[in-house]
C-alpha cells in the first residue's frame, strides 16, 4: 500500500461535472488500496474572479491580508464540494482548510513561503480510512493570520505536504498530459516528455512553463519528492520529474519555454565611480523588485551605460525607484522597452556539447531578429528578443535542436569535436 498525494488544478475541479470525475479517480485510488491525500485549487477561474471583485469595491490596492481572506475562499469552496462527492460514492472523506492541515507559513500576504507543517490530523484522519482533502494555497502564520502562498501555490501545498507526511509520490493532476518540450498549443509536434530533472524543470518553470509553480519544484528537489505531472482527463502516463532523468539519445535541448512578462530598462550615462551598480539594484531590491539579466557596456568618457530586465508587471515601480536614486547616482538618462520576451532553452546536456547555444543564435537571426540580451547557466541561454514573432521562433528552435516528434534529434556542435 502506498500514501499518494494528488493534487488537482482549477481547471480539472472546474465545474460538478469534473469535481464529480475527480472524485470518481481519487475513488478508483483509494479502492486500489493506497492512502489518497487529495489538494485542490479553487474552481476554474474563480481566484481571476474574486481579484475582479476586489477591483469593483475598489480602486485602491486593497488590503493584503483581506486579500487573503477572500482569495482563500476559493479554495474552502472546492474542498467542500469534493468531499461531497466522494461521499456520493460510498467513500469516507474529510475536508482540511490549509490551516486545520498544519501549513504555518511566514508573516507575508499574498505570496508566504511555508516554515512549517504539523500534519497530525491529516495523519489521522488517513489512519482512521478517509481520503484526506486539503484546500492548496492556503496558509497561517504563527499568530493564526490567514496566509496564501501566490498564484498557483496549490502545486506548493500538494509537494509540500507530500513531504511532511512522506508520501511515496505527489501526483499533479492537469489538464495536459505531462510536461512538454514546449507548449503544444504553440508548436503542433511538441513532445511529452516521459522524464525530467528537477533541475531542467526549476529552469523551465521560472523560465515561463506554467505547468508546475516554480516553489514546488524547489520544494520538490530539496525534499527528493517523487513527482509525476499527468493529465486528469485520461489514464494515459505522464512526466516524471526526478533527480536523474535519462536523455532520449542525442538530444540536448530537453524544453523551451517563453515569458512576455518582461520589460529592460536602460541607464544611460550613469557617472563612473565604485558602487554605483550596488546603489542601484540596493535600491531596486529594497522595493522587491526582481531584477533578471544585467549587461553593463563598456565605459566611455567616465560615464558607463547599463541594461536590465525586470518584469513588466514591475516596470514602472522600477523606474520610480530609478528616479528616485537619481541624484545620489547621477545619469543621464533612464528608459525602458516593453513588447519583449525571454526566449529559454534549457537542457542538462548542454554543459557537455558544444555548439548548442550558437546555434539558438543562428535560429534566431535567420529569422532576421535581432537579439538584445542573453544570459546562461549550466543547463540554459535565454535570449531577450522582439516578441512579435514568437511564435515561429519556438517552432525554428523546436526543429533545430530535433524536438520536433517526427524527427531525428540534434546532436550538438560540429562532429569532429564530440
Ligand atoms: N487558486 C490559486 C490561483 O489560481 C492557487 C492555485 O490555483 O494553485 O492562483
Ligand atoms: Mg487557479
Amino acid at each position: 500500500m502506498s500514501l499518494i498525494v494528488m493534487k488537482f488544478g482549477g481547471s480539472s475541479v472546474g465545474d460538478a461535472e469534473r469535481m464529480k470525475r475527480v472524485a470518481n479517480r481519487v475513488v478508483e485510488r483509494q479502492r486500489e488500496g493506497h492512502q489518497c491525500v487529495v489538494v485542490v485549487s479553487a474552481m476554474g477561474d474563480t481566484t481571476d474572479d474574486l481579484i475582479d471583485l476586489t477591483k469593483q469595491i475598489s480602486s485602491a490596492t486593497p488590503p493584503a491580508r483581506e486579500m487573503d481572506m477572500l482569495l482563500t475562499t476559493g479554495e474552502q469552496v472546492s474542498v467542500a464540494l469534493l468531499s461531497m462527492a466522494i461521499h456520493s460514492l460510498g467513500q469516507p472523506a474529510v475536508s482540511f482548510t490549509g490551516w486545520q492541515a498544519g501549513m504555518y507559513t511566514e508573516a507575508v500576504h499574498g505570496k508566504a513561503r511555508i516554515t512549517d507543517i504539523q500534519p497530525e490530523r491529516v495523519l489521522k484522519a488517513l489512519k482512521e480510512g478517509n481520503v484526506v482533502i486539503v484546500a492548496g494555497f492556503q496558509g497561517m502564520t504563527t499568530e493564526g493570520e490567514i496566509t496564501t502562498l501566490g498564484r498557483g501555490g496549490s502545486d506548493t501545498t500538494a509537494v509540500a505536504l507530500a513531504a511532511a507526511i512522506e508520501a511515496d509520490v505527489c501526483e499533479i493532476f492537469t489538464d495536459v498530459d505531462g510536461i512538454y518540450s514546449t507548449d503544444p498549443r504553440v508548436v503542433k509536434c511538441a513532445r511529452k516528455l516521459p522524464e525530467i530533472t528537477y533541475d531542467e524543470m526549476l529552469e523551465l518553470a521560472n523560465l515561463g512553463a506554467a505547468v508546475l509553480h516554480p516553489r514546488a519544484v524547489e520544494y520538490a528537489k530539496n525534499y527528493n519528492v517523487p513527482l509525476v505531472v499527468r493529465s486528469s482527463f485520461n489514464h494515459n502516463e505522464g512526466t516524471q520529474v526526478k533527480e536523474e532523468a535519462a536523455m532520449e539519445q542525442g538530444i540536448v535541448v530537453r524544453g523551451i519555454a517563453s515569458d512576455k512578462n518582461v520589460a529592460r530598462i536602460s541607464i544611460l550615462g550613469v557617472e563612473e565611480k565604485p558602487g554605483q551598480l550596488a546603489k542601484v539594484f540596493t535600491a531596486l531590491a529594497n522595493a522587491q523588485i526582481d531584477v533578471d539579466i544585467i549587461v553593463q557596456s563598456g565605459v566611455m568618457n567616465g560615464a558607463a551605460d547599463f541594461s536590465f530586465t525586470v518584469a513588466l508587471t514591475d516596470k514602472d515601480k522600477a523606474l520610480d525607484v530609478i528616479q528616485n536614486i537619481r541624484s545620489e547616482v547621477g545619469f543621464r538618462e533612464v528608459s525602458s522597452q516593453e513588447n519583449l520576451v525571454k526566449v529559454s532553452i534549457v537542457g542538462a546536456g548542454m554543459v557537455s556539447t558544444p555548439g548548442v547555444a550558437a546555434k539558438m543564435f543562428e535560429v534566431i537571426s535567420d529569422l532576421g531578429l535581432s537579439i538584445n540580451m542573453v544570459s546562461t547557466s549550466e543547463i540554459k541561454t535565454s535570449c531577450v528578443i522582439d516578441n512579435s514573432r514568437l511564435n515561429e521562433v519556438i517552432q525554428a528552435l523546436h526543429t533545430a535542436y530535433g524536438l520536433d516528434t517526427d524527427q531525428q534529434a540534434f546532436v550538438g556542435g560540429p562532429k569532429d569535436r564530440r
